[in-house]
Order: structure tokens, then C-alpha cells, then sequence
């Protein structure tokens, strides 16, 4: 029967939120659990707050000695904290984050407790490296990875019902030094773009270059449903989204008795959500426009690639953390429920440095002007070049429900400029713009003419890359998805734009004229032959679709089984391998771990799938089909005739669903494959093509079955009913 869901709405029903207390002030609690440089400043003698400082910074190699006044430094501060125990985060290739724990206390020969924390257990740890996925990189010796401090990520403390722990940000490394997670190619990819980039300011005539970094702001989508209903769906639990369930009849479901509740839970939940992101020093301001029903937003400010993508990282584990607190589950699934606007996470990127700025904002001056355009001409040949890639790099089976979907970007990257920079580089391609003043001087006089307003509505919200004003924006990336692979590859596709930049502009600077002239001759090449994987118009349109694959030659990537196998492209593996990101075997070995996981979740689904059919569909289903029999032949008694006609489509759709359920549990024992490609095609075709047939008939059952016999929390309930 429904005694789970109707007991489920009475809890909700029943329990009186919380009120919104006071908000503790900002300046005493922003960043109050982060051992950043502020601390460190105040606890470390002026010679180790100078070379730690220059490590944080520059990202130079931290000396034996230092590390080990930094470490007693940072356990005296964390345990005049309460923590007990540290442990070094890393980011292994899944989209989670990983950690080992270690206590403090240790006991010495003696047999007494005393506190021990090193220099070298700061700087390595040694997690156990066998139970993380690691492709086709085989350890030898030991399956052992190693752990090691990332300074230029401040440590912290995480507060959950265990007590507080010093926790370290760290790179995952194999043992023979191989990178096996996703912040290890990150500051590799900054390396990399830093290199080239300072090629081409310097070719551009900069004398003072301060290095150069990536930075990233990401808006992060979210639902949020109600424990007690969560807890009532398998599918919710275990996948994280929804994998039955009959659209909501909209109208309905305003029931206003519900609908009161939502505001105030809700409210207290951000509350407390941003408080806990303040102390550990992120920059997170919730947004409380849904855009469809349970669905919210957040949006920490920029920051440095590195540290913004360990903030998300941290982020999202505050979210859930912080939900369950609440009584509400945290999907970051980006479909949880089909018919209904599904999450994504909005990756803002730009690349800059201290002495030039940041290179992606058009600038005041001729010579900022210039810089702009070659960054920006950069963005746009990578994005041509690499769009598989990039498409690769966002593939995960869930955020194949949303791309493509109409109301997410769809799987053909391009990119937007806008109208004005759009026809600038045009103008460029057409040779209409040519420097005519003397000395070369040329007055884009850009940062008007890309004056963006900031309309949101004003902007192209159907394009997957779009330049706002001083920044791209991926927008294709899945709400779940860690920021670095997609970080990585903007940056690693730009330093390999820089580069061919910079070898085309030191030939040019021989025989031009002047430098602008230079600079146009190297932008009219680029955009005739890149020019293509630019485009403003709609997205969705299937116009576009044509247009983008018949005559400019762009791919259209619609599931992850199509787009991974691009990290095996040999144009793929050698931007890689020249800009030091990723070796062969690291490549290989992201390609195996990703399609792995691909293969792996759906598998998971399908089997759900098959189960809550039979479990809790079916005997639903053959209830009501008892109960319409005992009914009819009551009917009878009285010779009065009950039609048949719902008991008919009843049984018919049972036993389609279970004639389904039978071909989809058939289908789940095949394990031969010629290769992974074909054994990802397999998932992607037939498993989730049976999944959907599944589907299609257990929710139309749903539509027929008494209501007070269906077991399944219904998406009118879990969407409004908070
Ligand atoms: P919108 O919803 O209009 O896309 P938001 O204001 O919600 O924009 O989010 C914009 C994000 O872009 C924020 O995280 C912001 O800090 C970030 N951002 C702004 N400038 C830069 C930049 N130069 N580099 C990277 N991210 C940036
Ligand atoms: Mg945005």
C-alpha cells in the first residue's frame, strides 16, 4: 500500500521548521576555519611566513625545514580548534573527493598519548592507492598511491558529527609518480598556458610579466527534496535521480497548505549553508530563484582555478552534508526528474596575472585591446580544434539526459561572442580591418563597443561556450561533475593556441609594418580556419543542428559512449603530451576510469530499474487489478456491469512492463565485448533504450493505479511538498 508516502507527507507536514536566527557577522566568521596566509602570518616567525608565502603564491618547492615549523604551526592551530584528527583530501579520477584520516595522537614506548605531526606526514600521506581507480596505470611493487600536500590550497577545518578535522588538500600520485587524480593535471594546465602565454605578452612587447593563472567562478544548480521522501525511493538513494514517475498534472500540486512551508525551511537551511561556507572561506551567496519547482542555485565568487575547484569540490559536500541536516536530500543529479528542468553548473573561466591583468577583459588601452584579441582569438581556435574534447570532458551518463535536451546547451560545442566581437572578428577575416594610422597605434576601442550590458536576457543562453563580457562562460558542464576536467582542458587547449600564436607572430613581427598589423594578420589566418566553431544564433534551434554538422563541419556528441572515445585521438593524446599535462598513460588511463563509471552507472540503473518493477510497480499493478476483479464480479451480483476498460489497459500495460523487464534483465547478461567503445555503445542503445520502455509502462500504470495503492512518492509530492 502507500503507508510509506502518506506517512512521509505526514512527518513533512507535521514538522515545525525552525526559525531563521540572526546571522552571525561576517568578518567574525569569514574564513575562521582556514589556515590561510592571515594565520599563518600570525603564528610562524617572519622568516617561514616569507618562504611559505612564496610557496602559496608561486607554487615553488616548500624546504624540509619549513614544513616542519608550518606543521607544528597548523596543528597547534587545529587543535586549539578541538580537531583530533587530520587528513589529507584528494581528488581521485571519480567525481568525488577521497580522504584519509589519521589522529594526532599517537603512543609512545612509554605507553603515554602525545601529539605527533611532522613535517613529513603534512607533506605525504600514504592512503592506500588499490581501492581508487586507476585505468591502466599498474603499480608496481605496491598498489599503493601517494598523497601530498598542494599548498597553494589552504588547509581547513571540516566540522561534521565526528568532530573537527584538520583537513589537508592534496595531490593523488601513483608510485612512480603518475598522476592518478584531477588536481595533479590541473596545475599542470596552468603551467602549461602560463608558459605559452608568457610567450606571447612578451612577444607582444610586456617587459614585466607576472605569472599567469586560470581562475573560476561556477554557479551550481541543485534540488532539494524531503528526506522522508528520499527515503521511500530507492532510484533517489541509490542514483540519485528519479527513474520512474508520472509527470505532475501542473495546477494541482499549488496546494497552498504545502506550499507556505516551502519559503521558511528552505530559508534556514541557506542560512546555515552559507555560514558553514563562510568560515571555510568560500565566497557563496545562495540564490533563491528556483527555475523549476525544488530547484535553487549557488554561486560563489571567483577565485583561482586550483582553489576554486577545490572549494566546489567542498561545496558540494557541504551541500548534502548540510541538507541531511535539514531533513532534505541534495540531488546534484542533472536530471533528476525527467520532464522537469534538469541542474547544471555554469564553469565562468578566464586566464590573467598581476602585471597585465586579466587578459579576457578587452582593456582601455590599443595594446590591452590587442592582448584581448589574441587570448580571446586563442579560446576560439581551441574550441574549434578540441570541441570533441572538451565534449569529453563533460560527458558522465547523467549529464547525457540533460545536453541536448532544450534547456541545457546542446552537445555541439561552439562558441558565442556576441554581436559587436563577433563582427569585429569578421571584419578581421574580411580584411576590412587593417591598421591605417601612423605608428601602428590602433584604437579598437573595444572595452565600449563591448560594453555588456548586464541583462541576462540580453545574453545567448542556448550556446554551451559564450564570452560575458570578461570571462567564458562553459555552461554544458553537469551539476555533479567535479570543475577540473573541463578546467583542464580550456586551459590546456588555450596554452596549445598560444603556442601556434606565438610562432606565428614571431614570423610576422620580422616583416609587418608594426605590431598591430602583426597581431591582424595572425587573427585573419586563425578565424579563417577557426572561424567556423563561432556562432550567435539559437542553439537549440534544429536549424543549427544542420547547419553546424552539414557546413561547418562541427560534431554533434549527443551521449558519453560517442564522445570518449576522443581521448584515444591521436590529435588529442599529443596537445597532452606536448604541453606536459597528460602522458599517454595518464590519458589511457582517464579513458579507461570514465568509461568504467559510464558503464557502471547505467548498469546500477538498469538493475534498479528491473527491481522496483518487479518489487514495487508489478504488485501494485496486480493489487488493483484484484481489486477491480473482486469489484466487477460484485457488480455482477447486482447485475450491474462495470466496464472493463481500466482493468484491460491495466493488465495490458503489466504485462508490457514486465515483457520489458524480462528483455532488459535478458540484455544485462551480456559481458562480451570486442572493446569498451562497444561496450559503452551497448549501454548507451539497447540497456537505456529498454530502461525507457520499462518506463514508459510503469508510469502510464502509475496514471491508472488507485492512488492509495501506489508505494512510489509521487513528483508532485516530492517537488512541492517541502
Ligand atoms: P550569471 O548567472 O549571469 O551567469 P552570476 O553572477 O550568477 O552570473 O555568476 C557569475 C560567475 O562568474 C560568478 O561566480 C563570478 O564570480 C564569476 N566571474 C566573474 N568574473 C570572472 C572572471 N574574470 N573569471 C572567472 N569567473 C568570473
Ligand atoms: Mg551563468
Amino acid at each position: 500500500g502507500n503507508e510509506s508516502r502518506l506517512q512521509a507527507i505526514h512527518q513533512i507536514t507535521n514538522c515545525s521548521a525552525t526559525a531563521v536566527a540572526q546571522p552571525e557577522p561576517l568578518s567574525e566568521i569569514w574564513a575562521s576555519d582556514v589556515f590561510n596566509l592571515a594565520t599563518m602570518e600570525q603564528c610562524l616567525s617572519k622568516s617561514a611566513f616569507k618562504a611559505i608565502k612564496k610557496t602559496v603564491q608561486t607554487g615553488a618547492p616548500l624546504d624540509a625545514a619549513t614544513a616542519e615549523v608550518v606543521a607544528a604551526a597548523m596543528k597547534e592551530w587545529a587543535m586549539g580548534k578541538g580537531a583530533k584528527f587530520f587528513s589529507h583530501i584528494f581528488y581521485p579520477m571519480t567525481n568525488v573527493s577521497a580522504e584519509k584520516h589519521d589522529g594526532f595522537i599517537v603512543t609512545n614506548s612509554d605507553g603515554n598519548a602525545i601529539t605527533e605531526f611532522s613535517g613529513s606526514l603534512l607533506i605525504k600521506g600514504e592512503p592506500d592507492g588499490s581501492s581508487f581507480p586507476n585505468g591502466s596505470i599498474r603499480m608496481t611493487n605496491a598498489a599503493r598511491g601517494y598523497t601530498a600536500w598542494d599548498p597553494t590550497s589552504p588547509a581547513y577545518i571540516m566540522q561534521t558529527e565526528n568532530g573537527a578535522t584538520l583537513t589537508i588538500p592534496s595531490v593523488f600520485m601513483s608510485w612512480t609518480g603518475e598522476a592518478l587524480d584531477k588536481k595533479i593535471p590541473l596545475l599542470r594546465s596552468n603551467a602549461a598556458m602560463n608558459k605559452a602565454a608568457q610567450k606571447v605578452l612578451s612577444l607582444m612587447g610586456e617587459t614585466e610579466i607576472a605569472p599567469l593563472n586560470s581562475s573560476c567562478g561556477a554557479e551550481q544548480e541543485y534540488f532539494l527534496v524531503d528526506a522522508n521522501f528520499a527515503a521511500a525511493r530507492p532510484d533517489l538513494l541509490l542514483a540519485g535521480r528519479t527513474l520512474f514517475g508520472a509527470p505532475s498534472a501542473k495546477g494541482q500540486q499549488f496546494d497552498d497548505h504545502y506550499f507556505g512551508a516551502i519559503p521558511q525551511r528552505v530559508q534556514v537551511f541557506m542560512q546555515d549553508l552559507e555560514e558553514q561556507l563562510y568560515k571555510l572561506g568560500i565566497p557563496a551567496k545562495t540564490h533563491h530563484n528556483e527555475v523549476a519547482p525544488g530547484q535553487f542555485e549557488i554561486a560563489p565568487y571567483f577565485e583561482a582555478a586550483n582553489v576554486a575547484a577545490d572549494h566546489q569540490q567542498l561545496l558540494m559536500t557541504v551541500l548534502k552534508n548540510s541538507a541531511k541536516k535539514h531533513g532534505f536530500l541534495c540531488l546534484l543529479h542533472e536530471k533528476p526528474f525527467a520532464g522537469i528542468n534538469g541542474s547544471g553548473k555554469h564553469v565562468n573561466w578566464s586566464v590573467g596575472n598581476a602585471t597585465q591583468g586579466n587578459l579576457l577583459d578587452p582593456g582601455d588601452t590599443p595594446h590591452d585591446n590587442l592582448n584581448f584579441l589574441l587570448f580571446c582569438g586563442a579560446v576560439i581556435r581551441g574550441v574549434h580544434l578540441f570541441g570533441p574534447l572538451l565534449r569529453a570532458a563533460i560527458a558522465t551518463a547523467s549529464n547525457d539526459h540533460r545536453l541536448g535536451a532544450n534547456e541545457a546547451p546542446p552537445a555541439i560545442m561552439s562558441v558565442y561572442l556576441g554581436d559587436q566581437l563577433e563582427k569585429l572578428f569578421k571584419d578581421i577575416k574580411d580584411g576590412k580591418l587593417t591598421v591605417t594610422e601612423a605608428g601602428g597605434e590602433m584604437n579598437l576601442g573595444l572595452s565600449q563597443i563591448l560594453n555588456f550590458k548586464r541583462d541576462p536576457g540580453d545574453r545567448n543562453r542556448t550556446s554551451p561556450f559564450a564570452f560575458t563580457g570578461n570571462r567564458f562562460e562553459f555552461r554544458a558542464v553537469g551539476s555533479g561533475q567535479s570543475v577540473s576536467g573541463p578546467l583542464v582542458v580550456m586551459n590546456t587547449m588555450l596554452a596549445d593556441s598560444l603556442a601556434w600564436i606565438a610562432e606565428k607572430l614571431e614570423a610576422e613581427l620580422v616583416t609587418a609594418s608594426c605590431k598591430a598589423d602583426a597581431v591582424i594578420s595572425v587573427l585573419k589566418q586563425l578565424i579563417t580556419e577557426h572561424g567556423n566553431a563561432v556562432f550567435g544564433g539559437d542553439g537549440y534551434s534544429s536549424d543549427w543542428h544542420t547547419m553546424a554538422v552539414e557546413e561547418r563541419g562541427l560534431k554533434n556528441i549527443p551521449t558519453t559512449a560517442d564522445a570518449l572515445p576522443a581521448l584515444r585521438e591521436e590529435s588529442v593524446k599529443k596537445l597532452f603530451a606536448t604541453t606536459g599535462v597528460l602522458s599517454p598513460v595518464e590519458l589511457e588511463s582517464r579513458f579507461e576510469v570514465y568509461s568504467e563509471q559510464y558503464i557502471l552507472a547505467i548498469e546500477l540503473e538498469a538493475k534498479l530499474v528491473v527491481e522496483m518493477a518487479k518489487s514495487m510497480i508489478y504488485p501494485a499493478a496486480v493489487t488493483y487489478l484484484s481489486e477491480l476483479a473482486a469489484a466487477g464480479a460484485n457488480m455482477a451480483e447486482l447485475n450491474i456491469k462495470l466496464d472493463h476498460g481500466v482493468a484491460e489497459t491495466v493488465a495490458a500495460e503489466t504485462n508490457a512492463m514486465m515483457a520489458a523487464v524480462t528483455k532488459l534483465s535478458a540484455a544485462l547478461e551480456t559481458h562480451d565485448f570486442d572493446s569498451t567503445e562497444a561496450h559503452m555503445q551497448y549501454m548507451a542503445k539497447d540497456i537505456r533504450a529498454l530502461m525507457d520502455e520499462v518506463r514508459l509502462h510503469a508510469d502510464a500504470l502509475e496514471a491508472e493505479v488507485a492512488d492509495e495503492l501506489w508505494q512510489l512518492p509521487k513528483y508532485r509530492e516530492m517537488l512541492f511538498i517541502k
